[in-house]
């Protein structure tokens, strides 16, 4: 090992900061963050530092550095742009006894500084032992979307019932277990979803009568249109702990290649044909599973309450009384609209714009045309691509023209994205020969025309197919 890491309390304690520009303005931050008395010593004092010093919240003197001012200081960093003043500083720290850091130069430092995930009062702190600032960096950025913002909030909340936990489970054992359950169940994702009075209200009962087999609970995800990247933290931090995950149709591959590794998975998509499950069925075994004490992840395509059924689904759950939450996910038309280069509002085109489940029912699609044909707004058609024919035709006879421009994408966002784009007229026949299949999305607005100007999705325009 070698450095031995160490979380250093400086409250109220006298830090120097040999420099006056901005290296040293940088350093000023973490260390008013964790409560230090920060004194700067410079011939020069930059305008931030400055205004820090007329606001009170540092010390600065005019003047160059001198052995004297190191008195009484219990970390002292160099942060000069000369060479000979930061070895000066180093080696007279170090004679006292006094931590000392110089801003990038290893050699002189007998203190460093880590990267910091700051989840007060849980933090963590990266190294590479100055070797990789940028490695420690980007490890950073990832624990930083794997921990939930409201971590600290957690802690905070199990520090208050510590000594209540200690009186009432004497076994240490026992306790283990029981903080194991708080951690890891409905209490942390109480208080990570912003609820802290149910957390805090379910902590003391889960203390009061602990309970031989704990209910699950049930995660509905929106998953995305498909390409994993537009997964939100939440969903990815709820995918990697759940014990059991159903997913239908919409689900991508490579999302559901991001749920943890030993979850069991079970496929409940409602494919026409093969022994469809019913949405009875699916809300039964939600019930089920959180019964047996799982995590069960309900994971969907795009947004759960985007004709996604979720409200049907948590009724159910709500009426059982199993513990549940919703997080949103990127909607189809988010997702197919960003991918295709259509904006799907603009202020010379549309200013509202309207979601519409194109399927039909019973053979007939009954929609009420005029209104849709109203000008100033975009219309997104979900599964439509069975009724696009009819859905051209009579929103081209309700008042739209022939002319307006549509689009139809196919698995937008995926690598296999196409994008059809034509008028009412002729976007039927170019998706029949094309032979687009589901799930595709139609767009129809004059929003449609900025495609051309707009697009970056490589390889996905009409015509010009990527059908790998
Ligand atoms: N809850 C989902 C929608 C479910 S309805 C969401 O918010 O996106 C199913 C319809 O969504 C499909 O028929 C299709 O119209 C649309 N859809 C979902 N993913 C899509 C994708 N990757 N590309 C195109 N359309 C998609």
């Amino acid at each position: 090992m070698d450095y031995l890491p160490l979380f250093h309390n400086i409250q109220g304690r006298k830090c120097l900061i040999v420099g006056g520009g901005e290296t040293a303005l940088r350093k000023v931050r973490p260390l008013l963050e964790a409560g230090a008395r920060v004194q700067v010593v410079a011939p020069e004092i930059r305008q931030g530092l400055r205004e820090l010093a007329d606001r009170g919240k540092i010390q600065v003197s005019h003047k160059r550095f001198h052995p004297n001012d190191l008195a009484g200081a219990v970390l002292v960093i160099a942060a000069t742009d000369e060479g000979a003043v930061n070895e000066q500083v180093s080696r007279w720290a170090r004679e006292r006894n006094i931590p000392v850091n110089v801003v990038d130069n290893p050699a002189l430092c007998s203190v460093i500084f880590p990267s910091i995930v700051d989840r007060s009062p849980v933090q963590i702190a990266i190294s590479t032992g100055g070797s990789g600032p940028v490695l420690a960096r980007m490890l950073r950025g990832r624990l930083e979307s794997l921990l939930p913002a409201n971590l600290g909030r957690l802690a905070r909340l199990a520090e208050r019932f510590r000594p209540r936990v200690k009186e009432k489970i004497p076994a240490e054992n026992g306790r283990r277990a029981f903080w194991e359950g708080i951690f890891e169940g409905p209490v942390a994702e109480l208080v990570y979803s912003g609820r802290d009075g149910e957390a805090e209200a379910a902590l003391a009962k889960a203390l009061e009568a602990p309970d031989p087999q704990p209910l699950g609970e049930v995660y509905l995800v929106g998953g995305g249109p498909g390409d994993p990247d537009l997964l939100t933290f939440r969903a990815l931090r709820l995918m990697q702990q759940a014990d059991i995950v159903l997913y239908d149709r919409l689900v991508s591959k490579a999302v559901l290649d991001l749920v943890r590794r030993d979850a069991e998975r079970i496929y409940v998509g409602k494919t026409a044909g093969d022994h469809p499950v019913t949405q009875d069925n699916i809300n039964r075994k939600l019930v089920e599973y959180a019964r047996e004490g799982k995590r069960v992840l309900r994971l969907k395509g795009g947004d759960p309450f985007i004709f996604g059924r979720g409200g049907e689904e948590i009724e159910h759950l709500a009426e059982h009384g199993i513990p549940f939450q919703v997080v949103p996910g990127i909607t189809a038309a988010s997702g197919c609209a960003s991918y295709a280069g259509i904006p799907l509002t603009h202020r010379d085109h549309a200013q509202s714009v309207r979601f519409i489940a194109g399927h039909r029912r019973d053979d007939e699609l009954n929609l009420p045309w005029r209104e849709l044909a109203a000008p100033g707004q975009t219309l997104v058609f979900y599964m439509g691509l069975n009724g696009l024919e009819t859905i051209c035709r009579e929103l081209a006879a309700a008042g739209m023209g022939a002319t307006m421009p549509a689009a139809l994408i196919e698995k937008g966002t995926s690598p296999r994205q196409r994008v059809f784009v034509g008028t009412l007229a002729d976007l039927p026949e170019k998706v029949r020969e094309g032979q687009a299949k589901a799930p595709t999305l139609i767009i129809v607005g004059t929003v449609v025309s900025l495609h051309h100007r707009l697009r970056w999705f490589g390889g996905a325009d009409e015509g010009k197919q990527s059908d790998d």
